[in-house]
């Protein structure tokens, strides 16, 4: 199933294309990760969260339990990507903070968000070790 999401709050579908794409909605209501490899998930009030399934049905979610920081670090298990494959997510996620209305250019960033960024930038240092062993 792809990784996809709707919030109900704006109405706005998302989708994570991989492990490392980490996506919101316009209103940064809900949020999503992980693309077809683990599907994380985010949100202010999950009332607002709907998964969508591949036929755009919109499926209730049942929140399990609120441990997403801690469910990051499994994200990077380890370097199973080359570096020019992290590289690019780098830059992915670097255009999309680009594309972002100004308005959201200045509003401040989760402990999750940074942790991710932090954790991204660490699997980069150790393929570049890996390649030059
Ligand atoms: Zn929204």
């Amino acid at each position: 199933m792809r990784n996809r999401a709707k919030c109900k709050k704006c109405g706005d579908i998302i989708e994570s294309f991989h492990r490392y794409d980490y996506v919101y909605c316009k209103c940064k209501e809900i949020g999503i990760s992980g693309g077809n490899d683990e599907y994380h998930v985010t949100a202010n009030d999950f009332t607002h969260f709907l998964r969508v399934d591949d036929e755009g049905n919109e499926l209730v979610v049942k929140v399990q339990d609120k441990v997403e920081i801690v469910q990051l670090a499994s994200v990077f298990p380890e370097n199973k990507h080359d570096r020019q494959e992290l590289l690019g997510m780098l830059d992915e996620m670097r255009r999309k903070l680009e594309d972002l209305p100004i308005e959201a250019l200045y509003s401040p960033i989760s402990h999750a968000d940074f942790a991710s960024l932090l954790m991204l930038v660490s699997a980069i240092f150790k393929s570049e070790t890996k390649e030059n062993i």
